[in-house]
């Protein structure tokens, strides 16, 4: 077989990470073991000292994982990747070995909210500062560098207004401040927009979503450009231990392959209902990466090839109509997360952000019609069909 890096993209996720194994499976099998045999005392002494290729102990390295994680840095088109136990492992991870005391990040205020209260709360025990700001607005990225900045931190699509960041200024404003460009890419997958193109240096993933594709798998990943920088995250991931199992890479790994399919299939359906909620009545507004009213669409062709399946949307009838909608949907999935093969709906101000109170979410950007939706890969028609009867439920 070629070897999959001279294949195209949607080869390259059927055949990535796949190598030989005893009795020619063609899937990798499950190494569900937490220690390797070593042949001789020798043979021992030599996989500690690196002398030898192999095993020792899954919290290190176990081939089921790294077949996995080969075929994640083939799609990013990275270097090598590391698995982890979620995707707030891989980001917390990744600030751990990049970062320490006297550092500064600047980030994105629209990123996943547990990424946000980590710097806040956890790394501003050891003395990292964090500054917030609106990564889709260039000159506020710029203002805010330090001379200790060492991580620009954004997602794109991010939300909750699906708002897009231009990777390339991000990565040119890291770089004239030698700091380096963490790039969250799990809205889109490498299948729609891969961030090292764009000269991120770092990029992470919550496996949860797209790369994995069926609501069954938490896990997350790190992929990173080169072997200096590999080793040093390896050092810590394997200290700190948030490493990702051999039975949940299996799963990742066999969701891979379907990825460029779903991918295809999620944005076709997106931009109709896109469009079906933007002509809607009940609707105020309408978020999607692929509709021409959004503020980043320009910027979001530089450098995604689809525009995914992420919609916001807010309804006229604010909080009660959110409400109204959540409790009449029938194919829909009332349920937080997202990229999955479901469409998936949520309404923020009643669940999400319930606990913020109405004035905490209106500064957040969360207004009280907002609803989310992660569209899944059903019948098109099937999942306007159930829009459009939770829709009218709503009293006009
Ligand atoms: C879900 C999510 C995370 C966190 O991932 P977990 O697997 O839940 O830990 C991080 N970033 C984004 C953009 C996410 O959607």
């Amino acid at each position: 077989m070629a070897h999959a890096k001279d294949l195209r993209f949607d080869s390259k996720c059927v055949h990535s990470g796949i190598s030989d194994y005893e009795f020619g499976p063609v899937v990798p099998p499950i190494y569900q073991t937490s220690t390797f045999k070593f042949e001789s005392a020798e043979h021992g002494a030599a996989l500690f000292k690196g002398e030898a290729e192999g095993y020792i102990y899954t919290r290190m390295k176990n081939p089921t994982v790294e077949a996995m994680e080969n075929a994640i840095a083939e799609l990013e088109g990275g270097h090598k990747s590391l698995g982890c136990a979620s995707g707030m492992a891989a980001i917390s991870t990744a600030f751990v070995a990049l970062l320490q005391s006297g550092d500064h990040v600047v980030c994105s205020k629209s990123v996943y909210g547990p990424t946000l209260t980590v710097l806040e709360t956890v790394m501003s025990k050891f003395g990292v500062e964090a500054t917030f700001v609106n990564s889709d607005i260039e000159e506020e990225v710029k203002a805010a560098m330090k001379p200790n900045t060492k991580i620009v931190y954004i997602e794109t699509p991010a939300n909750p207004m699906i708002s897009i960041s231009d990777l390339e200024a991000m990565a040119e404003i890291a770089h004239k401040q030698g700091a380096l460009l963490v790039v969250d890419n799990t809205f889109m997958s490498p299948a729609l927009q891969q961030p090292f193109k764009f000269g991120a240096d770092v990029v992470v993933h919550s496996m949860t979503k797209y790369l994995n594709g069926h609501a069954d798998v938490v896990a997350g990943i790190i992929v990173v450009k080169d072997e200096e920088m590999y080793l040093k995250m390896r050092k810590v991931l394997n200290q700190l231990g948030g490493v990702i199992d051999p039975f949940n890479s299996f799963l990742v790994h066999r969701g891979l392959k379907t990825l460029d399919v779903r991918m295809k299939k999620h944005t076709e359906n997106a931009i109709e209902v896109a469009e079906f909620l933007e002509n809607h009545p009940k609707v105020k507004w309408v978020r999607y990466p692929g509709l021409k009213s959004h503020p980043g669409y320009e910027t979001g062709l530089k450098q995604h090839t689809a525009h995914g399946g992420m919609i916001s949307f807010e309804l006229k009838g604010g909080f009660d109509a959110g409400k109204i909608v959540m409790d009449s949907v029938k194919l829909c999935i009332l349920a937080v997360s997202l990229g999955g093969v479901e469409t998936l709906i949520q309404h923020p101000a009643s669940m999400t952000h319930l606990s913020m109170g109405a004035a905490a979410r209106a500064s957040a950007g969360i207004t009280e019609g907002l609803v989310r939706l992660s569209v899944g890969i059903e019948n098109i028609k099937d999942i306007i069909a159930d829009l459009d009867q939770a829709l009218s439920t709503i009293p006009s």
